[in-house]
């Protein structure tokens, strides 16, 4: 099959094309549907005076997203995961990420 619809790609120096999506920091794929993860839930940030906007967030796939949100309960998420490095410390979580990087991306994952 011939693939030669030659697109042309615009490239003023003032062009910057649309970053790659950066890859989940959990499971390490791209999948189509990412989303900012507030490594402290915003209800929690709230509670210790932090605004919403001040927490940081990290890449994350709504696979992984999903995950953690329905195993872990804000104040774990909050006190224990708060970080990327104590994510991938934990055991379920390293089992849920060899699962989650057998599926495929285009099918929305169900957790659960
Ligand atoms: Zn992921």
């Amino acid at each position: 099959m011939l693939m030669g619809m030659a697109r042309k790609t615009p490239d003023p120096s003032w062009y910057a094309p649309p970053k790659a999506a950066d890859p989940c920091v959990l499971c390490g794929r791209e999948a189509p549907s990412m989303t900012d993860h507030h490594l402290v839930p915003k209800s929690q940030g709230r509670r210790q005076g932090v605004k919403p906007g001040d927490i940081p967030t990290v890449r994350m796939c709504a696979a992984c997203q999903g995950y953690l949100q329905k195993t872990f309960s804000n104040s774990e998420l909050a006190n224990e995961l708060n970080t990327v490095e104590a994510m991938l410390e934990r055991e379920e979580i390293q089992r849920f990420i060899t699962w989650v990087r057998k599926q495929p991306l285009t099918k929305g994952v169900r957790v659960h």
